[in-house]
């Protein structure tokens, strides 16, 4: 969330950036919001004002003994009043409407983004591994889990309905095996892990720019005040809200979690497989750091490489896209995705995706530090998937499977997989 100021001096900066993003916005409207709530403030304060001194007026008038001008001015206190609180309540509805409409305000975007309308102008800037070659039908991960008995679809749509599933036996190991191989390498580059809570407060999904817009994305849990989280960026970026930080070094926190989506907006898209379900496993990146493009972009480019050296170690063909201006979300400053070979798609398919917010994320959670001249100022804050499970599993069950329906497993995942080189199909 931008500055009110800021966006005052910088309206048609503000609308572009809708724009570019295909929001639905009118900055324009914000701004008279804020006009017209600013002129309410300033009224109801001078009738404050008013009442303050005809109120003193009626405590002279009465000390004094004279009970007819002390009649006049409570009368007009009395009127006063009336008038207040009709202003008042019109402020108050500006008020709202005025900071319902900050909580729309997209995040500007970097001047080195392409421009373009969806995730087809999305442009490659590196290719890295090949593709593999086989010299006989390869099977989707719907058929490996299938011949392995390894990713059961129908007990999962029995137990928990449609875009559900169950790993078993390998498969419910290789999820939790990509997952600390994940952690591991975010605790040797100096990540702090957390244990996050899963279920959060509307404020920690609204600091984090996930509500209100996105709401069709997270499940309320009815009666309470409280989200499943879609992701554990969420409590990680909240971790640190109201507070000002140590911003000498970046913070650089990392949280495996449960991840639930309702994907009502993906209706009827990949529907088949495990690429969109509603509940999967994610390890993240969360950096903070100070505001200044020059360090946040080289943390974008450093948790990006985390990711890529992940997927190097699980031996995968992938590729870096620079995201578009029309696929990025109202909190992108700059943003890469990584897109990992998935043979059964013909195509690359999204595993992971790298932000830079800028401040915005750091303003709604009020997340400061105190710069070097001695002013609080708003952080910077980055995210990144380190892995995400079970997606991953889909370019690693396809891409390693062998002429005998056997898989083979990276060496980097075997002491995660009891020493496992392989997964067998069973009998
Ligand atoms: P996001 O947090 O939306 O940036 O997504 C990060 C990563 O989580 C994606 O690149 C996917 O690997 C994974 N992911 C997101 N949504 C889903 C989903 N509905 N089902 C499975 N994986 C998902």
């Amino acid at each position: 969330m931008l500055e009110m100021k800021w966006i005052r001096e910088n309206a048609d900066k503000v609308q572009q950036a809708a724009n570019d993003k295909r929001m639905e916005f009118d900055v324009y409207e914000l701004v008279e919001t804020d006009s017209l709530t600013r002129r309410l403030q300033q009224e109801t304060e001078a009738l404050r004002q008013a009442r303050n001194t005809l109120s003193q007026a009626v405590g002279l008038a009465i000390h004094q003994g004279i009970e007819a001008e002390a009649d006049a001015a409570k009368a007009k206190v009395a009127l006063v009043n009336e008038q207040l609180a009709v202003l008042e309540q019109e402020f108050a509805a500006a008020e709202a409407r005025r900071s319902r409409l900050l909580q729309r305000v997209p995040n500007i975007v970097s001047e080195d983004t392409p421009a373009g309308a969806s995730d087809a102008d999305n442009v490659e800037i590196r290719k890295v591994g090949a593709l593999p070659e086989w010299g006989f039908l390869p099977k989707s991960h719907i058929e490996l889990g299938e011949l392995h008995d390894m990713i059961d679809f129908r007990r999962g749509v029995k137990t928990a309905g449609t875009r559900s599933y169950y790993l078993k036996g390998m498969a419910a190991l290789l999820h939790r095996a990509v997952q600390q191989l994940a952690l591991d390498l975010l605790l040797d580059k100096g990540f702090t892990p957390l244990e996050v809570p899963l279920m959060v407060r509307e404020d920690t999904l609204v600091h984090a720019g996930f509500l209100p817009l996105g709401e069709d994305q997270v499940y309320r849990i009815a009666g309470e005040d409280r989200w499943l989280v879609g992701t554990s960026e969420a409590p990680l970026a909240n971790y640190y809200a109201g507070e000002v930080i140590d911003a000498a070094r970046p913070v650089k926190l990392a949280a495996a979690s449960s991840c639930f989506r309702s994907e009502v907006g993906s209706a009827g898209r990949d529907t088949q497989g495990l690429y969109r379900v509603h509940q999967f496993a994610k390890v993240e990146q969360v950096v903070i750091c100070k505001a200044d493009y020059a360090v946040s972009d080289l943390l974008l480019h450093e948790i990006t490489s985390n990711a890529e050296q992940l997927l190097q170690l699980l031996e995968l063909p992938y590729r870096v896209m620079a995201v578009c201006t029309g696929d990025m979300s109202q909190k992108t400053y700059k943003q890469y995705d990584i897109e990992t070979w998935m043979p059964s798609r013909g195509s690359y398919g999204e595993t992971h995706s790298s932000s830079n917010l800028g401040d915005f994320q750091a303003r709604r959670s009020n997340i400061r530090y105190r710069g070097a001249d001695g002013k609080l100022r708003y952080c910077h804050t980055l995210n990144n998937t380190a892995v995400a499970s079970p997606r991953i599993l889909i370019p690693l069950l396809e891409n390693h499977q062998q002429a005998d329906g056997s898989i083979r497993i990276p060496a980097a995942l075997q002491p995660y997989m009891r020493g496992a080189e392989r997964i067998v199909p069973p009998g």
